[in-house]
C-alpha cells in the first residue's frame, strides 16, 4: 500500500484493529456520561438547569414582560386612544380603533386595541410614549406560547386582564 500524497506521519498513524472498532472511545464516552449522571443524581441542587415549568426563573423588577392595559375605577380602559403608542412602536404591531366616549369628560376610548406579540420586540417604547400611564409592561410574564399565529394577536379584553401566565 502506498502512502504517497498523504501528510507526513500518516503512515505511522495506522490504526490498530481495536482502534478501528471504536470500542475504546465508545466506552470512554459512556464513562464520562455515567460520571455526570451519577453526580447530577446525587447533587440535584447543584445542577445548573431549572425544572421548568415547575420551577421558574426570577427576573429583575425592571424586566419587561407581557403588556397590560390599565383600568379606571369602573373597570373601563384608562386608554384614550390617542395613538401615541402605536406611532412610537418600531414594530408597527399595535392597532387601535378609536371611538367617541359617552362621557363628555373623556374624548375617546379604544373600541378595539390589539397587539401582535409575534411582531413585538419588547422595547417598551409604547409604555414610555403613553401620556396616561394606560399601558404597562410590568406583568413579569415572559411565557408567550400559542398553537396558532392568530392567538398571538391579543385584544383589549385580554390586555385588561393580562395577569396570568400560561398559553395565550
Ligand atoms: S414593546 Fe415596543 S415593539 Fe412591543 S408593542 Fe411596545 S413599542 Fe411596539
Ligand atoms: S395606550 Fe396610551 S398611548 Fe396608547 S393609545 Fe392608549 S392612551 Fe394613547
Amino acid at each position: 500500500m502506498s502512502f504517497e500524497g498523504l501528510p507526513r506521519g500518516s503512515a505511522a498513524k495506522k490504526q490498530s484493529f481495536l482502534e478501528r472498532t471504536y470500542f475504546p472511545e465508545i466506552i470512554r464516552g459512556l464513562v464520562v456520561t455515567m460520571r455526570h449522571l451519577v453526580k447530577n443524581i446525587l447533587h440535584t441542587s447543584e445542577m445548573p438547569t431549572m425544572q421548568y415549568p415547575e420551577e421558574k426563573r426570577v427576573y429583575g423588577e425592571r424586566f419587561r414582560g407581557r403588556h397590560r392595559l390599565m383600568q379606571r375605577e369602573d373597570g373601563s380602559p384608562r386608554c384614550v386612544a390617542c395613538q401615541m403608542c402605536s406611532t412610537a412602536c418600531p414594530a408597527d404591531c399595535i392597532t387601535i380603533e378609536a371611538a367617541e366616549h359617552p362621557d363628555p369628560e373623556i374624548e375617546k376610548y379604544p373600541a378595539s386595541f390589539q397587539i401582535d406579540l409575534l411582531r413585538c420586540v419588547y422595547c417598551g417604547l409604547c409604555e414610555e410614549a403613553c401620556p396616561c400611564d394606560a399601558i404597562r409592561m410590568d406583568t413579569g410574564i415572559y411565557e408567550i406560547a400559542a398553537d396558532s399565529r392568530s392567538s398571538f394577536v391579543v385584544d383589549k379584553d385580554f390586555l385588561l386582564n393580562n395577569t396570568t401566565e400560561g398559553t395565550l
